[in-house]
């Protein structure tokens, strides 16, 4: 697929969305449909994004799932006015069904302890603030914070909370805007390998992410589906697409919606 152009593939996957009965709509939340923001909790949706995901899932031919960090209440907080959708939370720890069906993996009790002690050391270093406790982990979040500041606290952050992570089932993870340490499994590629397992293999399936960890749910896509990496600016990524939001994120999701509209007014013609 490399030596194919962007616009190659994007109108391909076009094609075979109006084509097949049903295809996969995988979305990351933070940094791929909505605008980073220093208070989180108000880091809403690029305006038409919600509509344009209420018309696809209205339009009953795509599955809708977000893949987010975030815990599973947050993410539900932010997207409002979208209709019940599919939610993977907590990097794969948390699942809800767009029916309401909730599960939670469970956590090693040794993990937790561990997790409770890189929370104290964070206090005692002064980070309380800056440190949000979620399901399977702690993210440090530096983001508003001046440039020289963040290189000041980055090292001796990295190192703290490395000592955690080390021979143990936590892992340190850089992100956009911090650091968290965090159960190693599940992660998002986890979460996509999950989707995947029971999905036809003909369905068309696309996975938009912004982030360092959504790079584990492009590897998972790979041999299957089509990774998008949705960023201002490009970097090195196992996605095959770049998107730059909002506009081209937009009108994707738009392009998105007219394929499989047109799949239904192909099916009334023919039959
Ligand atoms: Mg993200």
């Amino acid at each position: 697929m490399q030596h194919l152009s962007e616009a190659t593939v994007l109108s391909a996957l076009m094609e075979q969305l109006t084509a097949a009965p049903t295809s996969s709509l995988l979305l990351d939340y933070d940094g791929t449909l909505a605008p980073f923001r220093t208070e989180r909790h108000l880091a809403y949706p690029y305006p038409q994004v919600v509509p344009l995901l209420n018309s696809i899932l209205s339009c009953g031919r795509s599955r809708v799932v977000i893949v987010t960090g975030r815990p599973i209440v947050e993410v539900e907080a932010l997207l409002g006015p979208l209709q019940s959708v599919e939610i993977w939370g907590s990097h794969g720890l948390e699942h809800r069904l767009a029916d309401g069906t909730y599960r939670q993996l469970a956590i090693a009790p040794a993990t937790t302890e561990l997790l409770k002690q890189a929370e104290s050391w964070l206090t005692a270093e002064g980070y309380a603030e800056r440190t949000e406790i979620k399901p399977g982990g702690l993210a440090v979040h530096w983001r508003g914070m001046a440039d020289a500041e963040i290189e000041n606290i980055r090292e001796p952050l990295y190192k703290g909370l490395s000592a955690f992570a080390e021979q143990s089932s936590l892992k340190l993870l850089g992100f956009e805007g911090g650091l968290e340490l965090r159960v190693a499994h599940p992660n998002k590629g986890d979460a996509v390998t999950t989707l995947l397992s029971d999905m036809d293999l003909t369905t068309p399936v696309v996975y938009l992410g912004d982030d360092l960890t959504d790079e584990d749910a492009f590897e998972a896509l790979r041999p299957r589906g089509l990774g998008i990496l949705v960023r201002p600016e490009f970097r090195e990524t196992s996605a095959q697409l770049w998107l730059r939001p909002p506009d081209e994120l937009l009108d994707f999701l738009q392009q998105w919606l007219n394929s499989i509209s047109s799949h239904q007014a192909t099916s009334v013609v023919t039959n």
